[in-house]
C-alpha cells in the first residue's frame, strides 16, 4: 500500500470544491459519466486501430446506488488505468487542472454555464470519500484501488478486479443526502445523459404482473445512443425527425412545422436539428427550448448568445465541441467562433426555408400563418436574414391568397399608386370587425391585406423603410377616396356656416371616452353617410408602444378618431335640410347678436392696429375682453341648442350610431337604445 500527498499547492482544495456552485452539485454525475464514456471511446478507438485485440464485449456503463451504504458507483469497461496512470492523471494532472479551474473561475460562478474542466474532482462536492478501482486494458495489468477522504492525502494499493475498466465509488457526505435517492439519480441521468453514445444502465426495468409492479432482469437503459442529430440526414425519414421531436419534448403534442438538420465540419464542428414549433397562440411563445450539447452531453437549455435572438424561439438541439462552455455569456457573444456559428445557423435556417418555399409552395403557404412570427422576427432583428427572407416572406390578403412582396407589388401597383407615385398597400387587422371598410375598399377594386400578427405593426414600419415609395395604410384610417389619393380633392360642398351648425348637433352625441374630430367630405353618394376613421400614424405609434416599442408616451394618449360626414349622401343632405328648417329661426337671433358683437370687436381691434399693447387704454382692453366673453357665451348657447336638437332628432342619432356600430364602438346602454329606436322606426 502506498500513501502520498496529492500534487496540490492549496492547503486543502476540497472545501472550495464543496462550496463551488451549490445549485449545480448535480453535475458531478455528468462529469463521472463523461469520463466513463471517454474511457470507453478510447478503447473502441484502440480496438479499431488494432492496438487492442481483446473482446470489446458489453460496453454498457452501469450506475448503481447502495442506499444503505450511501454509495453511488459508476462502472465502465473502458481502457482503465494502471497504477502509474492513476498517479499521473488523478493525483497530478487532474488535480492541478481542477485547482487551476477553481482559481480562474472562483469569482464568476454565476457566469459559468458548463463548468467543464472540473472533472473527476467535482465528485468531492457531494462525497466525503471517493474510491477508484481500476484495471488497465493492457495485458497482464494489475488492478489498483485509489481512495481519498477529501484531505490532500490519498491511498493507492493493489487490489483484484476480474475485468478491465473503472469503478468510481462515491460515499455521499451528510449534506448530500438528496442524491441518495433513485429518483433523483435517474432524473439527473435523464437530464445530462439522455443522448450519450454508449448505453447507460441504472436499475432494472419494471413490469406489471398480477396487478403488481415487479422488477425484471432487464437493465433499464437511460439513453438513446444514436439520437437523430448524430445520424446522416440521408438515413432519416420525416417520421424519424418527428419522433425525435417528441422524444425531446414528451409534453408537446403538436407536430413541428419544419425541421432543419445542421451538419458542419469546417471551420467549426456543429451538428443539430432545429424545429419550427407550431404555436397555438401568440402568448404561447417560449424561449429556452433549444438544448445545447457537447459531444452528446447535455450542457444547458439556455442558448442566448449562441444562436441569434430570433432563433431562440425554435426548438431542437445543437451539439458542438467548439462552443467554449466555461466562459461568461458576454465573452461568448464576442467570441469569433460563436459568431460564426450563429451566422451559420441563420444562413442554414434561411436556406432551408427558401428550399421548402421553392419546392413545395402550397405546403409552405399552408404553414405560413404559424411560421410568420419567426420569419418576421428574424427579418426585423437580423439584416442578414432579411436579405434571404425577402424572397419567401409572404403577405396574405383578405381572400386568403398569399403573395411574395414582388408579386404583391405587381398585383396592386397599377390600381393603388397615389398621385405622389407611392404604392399604397391597404390592410386590415380584423377582417370581421373592419368588414365595412374592407368591402368599401374592395368595391373600388383595391386589394386588402390581412395583418393581424403580433409583430405586424413593427414589421410594417420596417418594410416601409426598406421598400421605397410604398406605404401601408389601414382601411379604416381614412375615407375611401383619401386612402389612396389619386387626384386633387373635390371642394367641400357645404358652407362653413352649415358645418358650424352641424358639428355641435353631431358632437353632442359621441361617446366622451374618446376624442372625435368631425370632418366633412364630399364622398360618393353611394358610400356610407358617416364613418369613423383613425389616423394611421397615430394608431400605429400607439400599437407599437403597446407591444414594447419603448414609446410609452403614445400608449398613454387617449384614442383619437375622426367622424367623417359624407356631404353628398342624401341622408346627410336631409340632416342639413332639417337643421335649416327647424333650427334656423331658433338660432337666427343668437347668430345676429354674435354677428353684431363680431363687428364691434373687429372695429375695436382695427383701431388698435398701429398701437403697442401698452398704448391701448385700460377701458378698451376691458371692453374687448367683455366682447370676447359675450361672443363665447352666445356661441355656447347656440351650440347647446343645436346639440339638444341633435339629441331629439332620430335621423341624427341613427346615422351616428350606425357609424359607431360599423366600427364596433356602439356598446352597452347606447346599443340597447339603438336597437329599440330602430325597431320603432321600422314600425313607424
Ligand atoms: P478530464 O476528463 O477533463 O481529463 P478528469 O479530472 O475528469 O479530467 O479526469 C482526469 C483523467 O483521469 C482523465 O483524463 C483520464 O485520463 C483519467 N480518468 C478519469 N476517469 C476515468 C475512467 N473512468 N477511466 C479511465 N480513465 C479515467
Amino acid at each position: 500500500m502506498q500513501t502520498g500527498i496529492i500534487g496540490v499547492t492549496t492547503e486543502n482544495i476540497f472545501p472550495i470544491i464543496k462550496k463551488f456552485l451549490y445549485s449545480d452539485h448535480e453535475i458531478f454525475l455528468r462529469e463521472l459519466i463523461s469520463n466513463a464514456i471517454d474511457a470507453t471511446k478510447k478503447l473502441k478507438a484502440l480496438s479499431s486501430l488494432g492496438d487492442f485485440t481483446g473482446e470489446l464485449g458489453d460496453l454498457t456503463i452501469r450506475v448503481s446506488l447502495n442506499k444503505k451504504k450511501k454509495t453511488l458507483t459508476v462502472s465502465d469497461r473502458g481502457i482503465g488505468m494502471t497504477s502509474e496512470e492513476v498517479e499521473k492523471y488523478i493525483n497530478q494532472i487532474a488535480f492541478s487542472s481542477a485547482e487551476d479551474f477553481l482559481n480562474k473561475y472562483k469569482n464568476q460562478e454565476n457566469n459559468l454555464i458548463g463548468h467543464f474542466g472540473l472533472g473527476f474532482y467535482s465528485s468531492f462536492m457531494v462525497s466525503d470519500k471517493v474510491e477508484i478501482i481500476t484495471r488497465s486494458y493492457q495485458d497482464n495489468s494489475v488492478a489498483v484501488k485509489w481512495s481519498c477522504d477529501g484531505s490532500p492525502e490519498y491511498q493507492l494499493e493493489e487490489t483484484t478486479r476480474d475485468d478491465r475498466g473503472t469503478d468510481v465509488i462515491l460515499h455521499f457526505d451528510s449534506e448530500s443526502k438528496e442524491f441518495n435517492d433513485e429518483n433523483k439519480i435517474e432524473q439527473i441521468l435523464k437530464k445530462y445523459c439522455k443522448f450519450l453514445p454508449f448505453e447507460i444502465a441504472f436499475g432494472k426495468e419494471k413490469e406489471w404482473k398480477d396487478g403488481k409492479e415487479i422488477s425484471t432482469d432487464k437493465d433499464k437503459i437511460i439513453n438513446n445512443t444514436k439520437p437523430a442529430w448524430t445520424r446522416k440526414p440521408a438515413d432519416l425519414k420525416d417520421e424519424d425527425y418527428k419522433s425525435f421531436y417528441h422524444e425531446l419534448y414528451p409534453s408537446i403534442f403538436e407536430e413541428p412545422l419544419f425541421y432543419i438538420h445542421l451538419n458542419v465540419d469546417y471551420p467549426f464542428s456543429l451538428t443539430g436539428i432545429l424545429y419550427f414549433p407550431k404555436i397555438k397562440s401568440n402568448f404561447d411563445i417560449q424561449k429556452n427550448k433549444i438544448q445545447l450539447y457537447c459531444n452528446q452531453v447535455f450542457v444547458t437549455d439556455s442558448v442566448e448568445g449562441i444562436v441569434p435572438e430570433f432563433l431562440t424561439l425554435l426548438h431542437g438541439v445543437i451539439d458542438s465541441p467548439d462552443i467554449p462552455l466555461n466562459v461568461s455569456r458576454s465573452y461568448l457573444q464576442s467570441d469569433s467562433n460563436v459568431k460564426k456559428i450563429s451566422n451559420h445557423i441563420t444562413k442554414k435556417v434561411a436556406d432551408r426555408l427558401a428550399e421548402i418555399f421553392k419546392n413545395d409552395r402550397p405546403e409552405f403557404e399552408k404553414k405560413w400563418d404559424d411560421l410568420k412570427l419567426f420569419i418576421e422576427y428574424g427579418i426585423i432583428t437580423d439584416e442578414k436574414f432579411y436579405e434571404k427572407a425577402k424572397a419567401f416572406c409572404l403577405l396574405k390578403n383578405t381572400d386568403n391568397k398569399y403573395f411574395t412582396f414582388d408579386e404583391y407589388e405587381t398585383l396592386v401597383k397599377e390600381n393603388q399608386t397615389d398621385k405622389n407615385k407611392r404604392v399604397i398597400y391597404l390592410y386590415c387587422t380584423d377582417p370581421v370587425g373592419q368588414h365595412t371598410y374592407v368591402e368599401s375598399a374592395k368595391s373600388k377594386g383595391y386589394d386588402v391585406l390581412h395583418m393581424s400578427g403580433q409583430l405586424d405593426p413593427h414589421f410594417i414600419n420596417y418594410f416601409e423603410q426598406k421598400l421605397k415609395e410604398t406605404s401601408f395604410v389601414r382601411v379604416d384610417s381614412n375615407v375611401i377616396d383619401k386612402l389612396i389619393e389619386k387626384t386633387d380633392q373635390k371642394n367641400i360642398n357645404i358652407s362653413l356656416e352649415l358645418q358650424n351648425d352641424l358639428t355641435p348637433a353631431i358632437q353632442g352625441q359621441l361617446p366622451t371616452t374618446s376624442s372625435f374630430i368631425i370632418q366633412y367630405e364630399p364622398m360618393d353618394e353611394h358610400e356610407v353617410p358617416m364613418m369613423i376613421t383613425q389616423n394611421e400614424w397615430m394608431r400605429r405609434m400607439k400599437e407599437m408602444s403597446a407591444t414594447g416599442g419603448g414609446m410609452g408616451f403614445y400608449r398613454d394618449m387617449p384614442e383619437n378618431y375622426n367622424l367623417v360626414v359624407n356631404t353628398n349622401h342624401p341622408l346627410v343632405q336631409e340632416m342639413i335640410r332639417s337643421i335649416d328648417e327647424n333650427m334656423k329661426e331658433k338660432i337666427s337671433g343668437i347668430k345676429e347678436d354674435i354677428r353684431k358683437l363680431e363687428v364691434e370687436k373687429t372695429a375695436l381691434e382695427n383701431s388698435h392696429k398701429d398701437l403697442k399693447y401698452e398704448e391701448i387704454t385700460q377701458a378698451d382692453k376691458d371692453k374687448l375682453e367683455e366682447l370676447r366673453n359675450n361672443i363665447q357665451s352666445l356661441n355656447k348657447q347656440k351650440e347647446n341648442k343645436l346639440s339638444e336638437y341633435g339629441k331629439e332628432n332620430k335621423l341624427f342619432r341613427q346615422l351616428i350610431d350606425l357609424a359607431l356600430l360599423a366600427d364596433g364602438m356602439l356598446k352597452g346602454e347606447e346599443l340597447t337604445r339603438f336597437v329599440k329606436r330602430s325597431v320603432e322606426m321600422i314600425k313607424a
